[in-house]
């Protein structure tokens, strides 16, 4: 179950990094939840991240 603060899409996000620095994130230190900036947000970066 997750905590209820998570139900309500309150998550504590914490910005993470792919080991080689070609991806960043967000994840959730309660439940794990990632995810992603919108494009429109921090569009180069995720140009070729998100293809495949
Ligand atoms: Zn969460």
């Amino acid at each position: 179950m997750k905590p209820i603060r998570c139900l309500v899409s309150l998550h504590s996000w914490e910005r993470v990094s792919a080991d080689d620095g070609s991806a960043r994130f967000r994840r959730c230190r309660r439940c794990g939840k990632h995810d992603y900036p919108d494009a429109g947000d921090a569009g180069n970066w995720a140009a070729g991240a998100l293809g495949g």
